[in-house]
This record gives C-alpha cells, structure tokens and sequence, in this order.
C-alpha cells in the first residue's frame, strides 16, 4: 500500500518552527508534582526517526501530547517529567512551557533556535483539546509554519491537536504514523492467506466491530482470555466467576450466528485454566472442557488449546494478534499468551501485534523484535482495521 498523505519528507521544514503532535502519553510513577517520573519511555523512543529527522533539517521543534486525562489543570498531569526524560535520552536542550498556548508561549516559540526544543504542556489542560475547537486550533497554528503528526496512538481522535490544526498548516506525517498506517491497511487490504487472528482480552464489546471485520477477510479467528467467556456463555456453558463482560453475550450470539455463513472459522477453546481467584497464589488446575465449575474463575486458556492455537499461527501466511489469552501479569496464567507469543515470533509470515496489553505481553517475553510489527496504538490500530480511516489521518494534506 502506498501512503496516500504527505510525510515529513515531503514537508518544508528547514529553518522553521515545526508544531510536531507526538504519543507523549507515558504511564508515570511517584506521587506529588515534583516526584513524578516516566515509568516507560518507548513512546518518547518510538518517536525519535520523526524527531531526528526533522533536527537534521534544522526546523524548530515545538512538541505537544495529551498525558493521562486530568482535571482541570491538574500539576500531576504536567508534562515536565516527560521533558525531563526526553532531554535524558536525548541531550537536547529541552524546555517545557508553562501552557499549551497563549502569548508567553508564543514568544518562546518564537526565541526558539535551532538546537532548542520546546514541549508545550499537556493539551488536556484545554477543554477545546477534546472538543476540537477551533480557537485552539488557531492557537496552536499561530505557534508554528509547519504541522507532523506523528501521534499514531491518538489518531483515532479528532481533537485540536490531532485533527483541526492539521487543516491550519501545511500538515504531514511523521514516519511512526506513516508506518503504522501502511502496515495495518496492507493487513486488511490484500493479506496473504492463510490469515489467522488471535484475539483475547478482557472486553468483547470494545471489539465486536472488527471482529465482524475479520469475520469478512481472514480464514480463521481464534478466541481467547476473558472474551471466550461471553461467547461460551452464548453457546449456554457455565462460566462460574469468569470476568464476562454482559454486554458482550448478545453481540458474541450474533458473531456466532454470522460465522455460520462466513468462509472464516470462528474458534473457541477446548480446555482453561481454572483458579478460585484473580491471585498468583491462588490454588489452580486445568479443566479438559469448556465449562468453569461454580466458584471458579477461568484465567487462561488451556494447554490443548494453546497448542492448537499456536500451531495454526505457525502455519499462517498473515497472523495478527490482539488481546493477551489470560491473566498473563500472574505467572501461573502466562502460558496461553506465552505460547502465542512465542508462536508469533516463530512463524514465517506477516505477524502483527496490536493493543497496549498484548504489546506488553510479547515486550515480558522479549520477543517485541521477533514479529514484523508491534502497533503502539491500542484503539487506533482496532479502529483503523475496523474503518479504514483515522481522522487524524484524513486530516493531512494529500499527497500530489
Ligand atoms: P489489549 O490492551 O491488548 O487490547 P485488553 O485491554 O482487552 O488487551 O485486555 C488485557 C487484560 O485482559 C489483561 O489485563 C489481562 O489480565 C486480562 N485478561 C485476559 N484474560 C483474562 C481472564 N480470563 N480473566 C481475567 N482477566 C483476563
Ligand atoms: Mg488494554
């Protein structure tokens, strides 16, 4: 698939003040404003090709990200910690602005030289961030000649900074949205058969629509974690304490009935892992069937299923995964995910790996660099193979 907007390399940014929407949005550790540190830092890695790039062309950096989703303006959602951290890993001279936008903002943007990197505040400190509104987009605009978004994680939003500034400036994208985009669009676009997708998790709901999706396009669909519970209990099996998501059952009903029809394969597992609570400690066993006793709750799939499972991955030509196969934080629950995993990483094809908890998974297990693509994007990456299209993408300028 060839990348249908600008990217940064199309852009003119040398020499020029370069508004830069980035996926700052990092898990943070310690309590009390000054404490605050960044617990995990790929985000801020994973956006370094944009950042590096646009350096060597000498434009200005001026960084802006969302942080968690504070109140008001909340100094424990301040940004000053992730500034901190990308000066650390960088060595630039970093300085962090005392607000989104706004005249003294301006006029730091407008000191800024070439060697100085300037990241505004947290965007969710302004209400118009999430409703769009165009006086913030102006805002922003008024900051900088130029726009990248390279804030895959967040391109599923249409919000100021991802989506109305983008129509105020010359506006392209940075080379991690570019990628993710192509990458996952090829998957829906022309995959190479057999395609096999994993899906786990905790939650059907949130992910029916690409589901039926892949109900259309790939030639099996392999259900595991606390989703295989709404679809047990659709099919009348017992399902004793398991996290089941209620909403889930009818729409886990109707995905049944639609496999009936399809050339695609809707699988369920043979056996669980059972414990009678959400705890290491807890005493556990695997059951030969489907059905939890009372009092129990299913915390992985079983030894039999993940086999299969993971042999199915293995002889794919396309394999996506979405969703860890059970509580796999708690190591006597890890092994379903870890046979995923691990069959990912060995298969020959196309493996791609999206949702914040499956790339924490397949990261535990050091097989990250195994498969062909880890997506940083959770809702992005489901909502971009449900619907083709991410406003903060639309967004951008064509490319001519
Ligand atoms: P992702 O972030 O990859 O999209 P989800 O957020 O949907 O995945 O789900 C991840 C969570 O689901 C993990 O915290 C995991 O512990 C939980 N989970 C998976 N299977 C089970 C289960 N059988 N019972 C309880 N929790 C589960
Ligand atoms: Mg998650």
């Amino acid at each position: 698939m060839k990348f249908p907007k600008k990217t940064v390399a199309d852009l003119d940014a040398g020499d020029r003040p370069v508004l830069v929407r980035v996926d700052f949005n990092v898990p943070l550790e310690g309590d009390g404003p000054g404490e605050r540190r960044v617990a995990d830092d790929t985000r801020i890695v994973a956006a370094r090709p944009t950042l590096d790039y646009l350096r060597e062309q000498d434009a200005r950096l001026i960084l802006v990200s969302h942080l968690g989703r504070p109140a008001d303006r909340d100094p424990a959602w301040s940004m000053t910690p992730v500034s901190r951290r990308l000066a650390e890993l960088t060595g630039w001279n970093v300085s962090q602005a005392p607000a989104v936008v706004g005249p003294a903002v301006e006029k730091l943007a407008a000191g800024l030289d070439g060697a100085d990197v300037l990241v505004l505040e947290n965007s969710r400190f302004e209400s118009g961030e999430t409703e769009n509104d165009p006086e913030l987009a102006a805002a922003l605009a008024r900051l900088a000649d130029v726009y990248v978004n390279d804030a895959f994680g967040a391109a599923h939003r249409a919000h100021a900074t991802t989506e109305g500034v983008a129509h105020l400036l010359p506006a392209g994208a940075g080379f991690l949205l570019e990628r993710e985009v192509t990458v996952l669009s090829s998957l829906m676009a022309d995959p190479a058969h057999p395609f096999v997708v994993v899906l786990g998790g905790a939650k059907v709901s949130d992910k029916i629509g690409v589901v039926e999706r892949f109900l259309e396009i790939a030639d099996a669909i392999l259900i595991g974690g606390a989703m295989c519970f709404s679809f047990l209990r659709a099919l009348g099996h017992e399902t004793g304490d398991s996290l089941v998501d209620e909403a889930g059952i009818d729409q886990a009903r109707r995905l049944l009935d639609r496999a009936d029809g399809a050339d695609c394969l809707l699988e369920l597992p043979e056996d669980l892992v059972v414990a009678d609570r959400f705890d290491a400690d807890a005493p556990h066993e695997v059951v030969d069937g489907i059905d939890v006793p009372a009092g129990r709750m299913g915390l992985d799939i079983g030894p039999k299923t993940a086999q299969r499972y993971a042999g199915q991955v293995l002889e794919s030509a396309t394999a996506f995964w979405n969703g860890p196969m059970g509580a796999f934080e708690l190591e006597p629950f890890a092994a379903g995910t870890r046979a995923i995993a691990e069959a990912f990483a060995a298969s020959p094809g196309t493996t791609v790996v999206g949702g914040g908890d499956s790339a924490a998974a397949i990261a535990r297990f050091g097989l990250t660099d195994s498969v062909t693509h880890v997506s940083t994007g959770g809702g992005a990456a489901l909502e971009l193979l449900e619907r083709e299209k991410l406003p903060g993408v639309e967004a951008l300028d064509d490319r001519e």
